[in-house]
């Protein structure tokens, strides 16, 4: 096999593929705004990126990225789509991979919106309650930010959207896109943002009653809407994120389909009284 891009493969490949080897990486991202000194499919790139990088080094191929997911932002160039539909198109992509026999995902996400994450997971946990052919599945939605403590770092210290980290992976990864002028939102909305990402959200309601379901738009004032601080990008930041992604992504990934294959082989699970711990929190 001379391409970890399923798309590359041939019928006859795919499956001399899946004989020894039932691991895919589904990325997914969308096209949305990144300011005036990014594109608009950043989010995209960054899917593709590591999961080129992440199935070399796990030896599995990956999926074609799905291009479509919420946003939530509203200004030109943001494609949101519901989060029940790109829950259940996920979810349907599983369903049918498992229907010719991978029975590992990892689930890359492009785009670090919290809503289109926990509606993401709600829904896949539900479509494995209900669908018995998902028992044997593993399913893990693997947040790059997570295996790199720059990433996470970064968000501590208030860099969120279109900021360092996203233009230091684009300078590290394809510079030619990144455009010279960054442009922010004046500085008071700038601030908000950097103090509160969903901050770019207006929610208004008739009452004060917690059951009422408020309105949702996007702050007029928003213009721009990028989140932090994208001046201080380097290449060196991009490349120690990306690296960082790997050596501590690949270990934990391989350990987690190898326990699952034992699983799968003894009938061993691992019963959750603490249900505590496993609810979602917001990302
Ligand atoms: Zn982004």
């Amino acid at each position: 096999m001379n391409s970890y891009r399923m798309r590359d493969l041939t019928l006859k490949e795919l499956k001399c593929y899946l004989q020894d080897n039932q691991t895919i990486i589904i990325p997914y991202a969308l096209c949305e705004q990144h300011g005036h000194h990014l594109p608009l499919d950043v989010d995209i790139r960054n899917a593709e990126f590591c999961a080129d990088k992440l199935s070399e080094a796990l030896g599995c191929i990956w999926a074609p990225v799905l291009n479509y997911t919420f946003s939530g932002g509203m200004l030109p160039g943001t494609i949101n789509v519901k989060p029940n539909t790109f829950s259940n198109m996920v979810g349907e992509i599983i369903e049918s991979l498992t229907l010719q026999g991978f029975r590992n995902f990892i689930i890359l996400p492009g785009h670090g919106g919290s809503e289109s994450l926990l509606h993401l997971k709600e829904s896949l946990r539900i479509l494995k309650w209900l669908n018995p052919a998902l028992r044997d599945t593993l399913i893990l939605l693997t947040q790059i930010w997570d295996f790199s403590p720059t990433w996470t770092r970064l968000f501590t210290e208030h860099d969120y959207h279109a900021a360092e980290a996203e233009t230091s992976l684009l300078l590290h990864w394809c510079p030619e896109v990144v455009r010279k002028n960054i442009v922010m939102d004046v500085p008071e909305v700038a601030e908000r943002l950097r103090d509160d990402p969903d901050s770019y959200q207006l929610r208004e309601s008739f009452t004060e009653l917690k059951q009422e379901i408020v309105q949702t738009s996007q702050r007029p004032d928003v213009k721009i809407g990028v989140m932090g601080y994208p001046e201080r990008a380097s290449v060196e930041t991009g490349k120690k994120i990306e690296a960082e992604f790997l050596e501590n992504a690949v270990p934990a990934l391989r350990k987690a389909i190898a326990d699952a294959e034992e699983a799968r082989r003894t009938g061993k699970r691992i019963i959750h009284e603490d249900q505590q711990k496993l609810k979602i929190r917001s990302i």
